[in-house]
């Protein structure tokens, strides 16, 4: 007889620490058997990733399944050399997939700004990185391992008619094991940091600036000076340098930057063009080292990229209200989702407009509204994983109804969750709401 290796602790807060959540324990299986005969004997339960997220969307008040103990007696990743897909378990973060990656001549086509996130969590919630051509990280996804309520476990692939609804779930339909992303051959990044993009020029030529490289990140704090920092991250043939190239008067930094003042650079993936791997150079920041602040809350608001200058324009009326309250803001843009997935915001190119805020939770809740008005016209959708009024508890009807709206399958993705959780065991927090519109 195996002894359970299982571990249980207290309750936890989540990485940013505004919230403790509802759940009583939080338990780390370590083998399959392990994990199904939990969620069999759950009354409620829920996967928690690295616990990035800023709202209540992983909260429960059951249990917190974890999985950076489990094993399945599979590699942790594991690439395909046939297809070049990557098999991987679930609960690995980014940073540690990619090494694997890399080290088997592949990449990942995009990454968020940072590498400490799950990639199960990352997927369930549309995380993105940035890029004209490049999808969401969800949009690599063609394989989904899940143990669902009751402990059955199911495999869906691109192509069967649950996928699309499994991808970016939100934890709602079960624990997810296993994921499989298509891979591409590895690929060379320069990442190139330019100062002082005025308004002007932003406006007058997003789309050759946003396409000027393969990422692109403009950081601003929406006063009258535009950009304070443009992020270039510029894809490299095997063996190519690059230059820097002109990005319409912005000058080249001259010593690596930090996007929030008074951080060291050092937090920072290698900048002034030095070429190295996609890893190495996609994330803003390095695996080693705190990412952003630390000390901070965020939210970001996904736009149809059509609708860039509007929301643009917008947030710069606001601006007054923003600052005081702002560390940062980051614009970046998503290309639109191959093939549906019900619950991305991409279903087409996409701007977003991120805001690392102070780590003023009240003052934030009270301008959120606000901010969320402004760019609802331009049909903006906010972040699974952060702060917005729409995701919070007691968010007002009409926010609710603008989400509703937002998402056509949500009804199919409620009946989704009700065949795959039909006693509601995987419900909590914002999901719950979510379930209930
Ligand atoms: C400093 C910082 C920088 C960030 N940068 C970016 C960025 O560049 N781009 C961006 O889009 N977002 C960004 N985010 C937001 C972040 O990517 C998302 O909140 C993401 O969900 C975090 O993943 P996680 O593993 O921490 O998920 P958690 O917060 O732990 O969970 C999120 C959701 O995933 C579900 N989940 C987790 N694991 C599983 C599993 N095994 N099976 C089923 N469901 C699961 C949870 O139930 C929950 O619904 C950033 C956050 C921080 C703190």
């Amino acid at each position: 007889m195996t002894t359970p290796t299982t571990t249980r602790t207290s309750r936890t807060t989540n990485w940013a620490g505004n919230l403790t959540y509802s759940s009583t324990e939080v338990v780390r299986p370590t083998t399959p058997d392990e994990l199904v005969e939990l969620v069999r004997t759950s009354p409620r339960i829920k996967a928690l990733g690295s616990r990035h997220s800023f709202d209540d969307v992983a909260d429960t008040t059951g249990t917190h399944v974890v999985l950076d103990a489990y094993e399945d007696g599979r590699p942790p990743v594991e690439v395909d050399p046939a297809t070049g897909v990557a098999s991987i378990a679930a609960g690995l973060r980014y940073g540690d997939v990619t090494r694997h990656v890399l080290g088997a001549g592949r990449a990942l086509a995009n990454l968020a700004s940072l590498p400490h996130i799950s990639v199960a969590g990352s997927v369930a919630t549309a995380t993105h990185g940035s890029g004209d051509g490049v999808g969401s990280l969800a949009s690599a996804v063609v394989g989904v391992e899940l143990v669902t309520g009751g402990g059955e476990v199911r495999t869906l692939r691109r192509g069967d008619a649950d996928f699309p609804g499994a991808v970016v779930a939100l934890g709602a339909l079960g624990v997810v094991t296993r994921l499989e992303l298509e891979t591409e051959a590895t690929f060379d990044v320069r990442q190139d940091v330019h100062l002082g993009l005025p308004w002007e020029a932003i406006t007058s030529h997003l789309d050759e600036i946003t396409g000027s490289a393969y990422s692109v990140s403009l950081f601003t704090d929406w006063g009258p000076d535009g950009a304070q920092q443009v992020w270039r991250k510029t894809r490299l043939a095997p063996g190519e340098e690059g230059a820097p190239g002109d990005l319409f008067g912005a000058r080249p930094a001259a010593t690596p930057v930090h996007m929030l003042d008074g951080i060291d650079p050092v937090h920072c993936t290698p900048q002034l063009g030095e070429a190295g791997p996609w890893n190495e150079r996609l994330p803003h920041f390095r695996l080693d080292f705190t990412p952003s602040n630390g000390e901070e809350l965020q939210s970001e608001y996904l736009v149809p990229r059509e609708h860039a200058l509007a929301g643009i324009a917008a947030l710069r009326a606001l601006g007054p209200r923003v600052a005081p309250l702002l560390q940062v803001s980051e614009i970046r843009t998503v290309a639109g989702d191959r093939e549906p997935l019900w619950l991305s915001p991409f279903d087409g190119p996409t701007v977003g407009f991120h805001f690392t805020w102070k780590n003023l939770p009240d003052d934030v809740a009270a301008l959120l509204p606000d901010v969320e008005a402004a760019l609802a016209p331009l049909g903006a959708r906010p972040h699974w994983g952060k702060l917005s009024h729409a995701v919070a508890a007691g968010a007002a009807p009409e926010a609710l109804a603008r989400l509703a709206d937002a998402y056509p399958h949500l009804a199919d993705f409620r009946a989704l969750a009700e065949r795959y959780d039909p006693a509601g065991t995987f419900r909590g927090g914002f999901v719950e709401r979510l379930l209930a519109l």
